[in-house]
């Protein structure tokens, strides 16, 4: 299920560019285009729902393993995986996502190969 006026409908679409690290029938998943730290990713279904409420299970289930993968490719020791509902919450984008956001080692910087943004 998607929304046609959906900006992250229209990333999995192809319609929006992103830099894509992971897609499956069900989950995709792109880097940030304002991210909080060099590798800041979002992970989101290939279904249309603003909550996590809104979102089927068989979705679901498929998305913590995909965030982990992610946050393990970084190689940051340190990260956070978090997820808005509703603007009180401060999500922005009404279509679900978990961020992944690496904190850096303060002395080896991240050990992965995607652009510097
Ligand atoms: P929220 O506050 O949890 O809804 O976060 C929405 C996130 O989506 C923010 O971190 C934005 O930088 C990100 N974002 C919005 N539009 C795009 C886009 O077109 N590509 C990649 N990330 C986006």
């Amino acid at each position: 299920m998607t929304s046609p006026a959906c900006i992250f409908c229209k990333i999995i679409k192809g319609d929006i560019p992103s830099f894509k690290l992971f897609e499956s029938d069900k989950v995709f998943a792109f880097l940030d285009i304002q991210p909080l730290s060099r590798g800041h990713a979002l992970v989101i279904p290939k279904f249309h729902g603003a909550k996590l409420t809104d979102i089927p299970d068989e979705y679901l289930t498929e998305l913590l393993p995909v965030a982990k993968k992610i946050a393990q490719a970084t190689g940051a020791e340190d990260f956070n995986v978090l997820q808005n509902n509703g603007r009180a919450a401060h999500q922005l984008v009404d279509h679900v996502h978990f961020h992944v956001i690496p904190k850096p080692n303060e002395k080896e910087g991240l050990g992965i190969s995607w652009p510097a943004q």
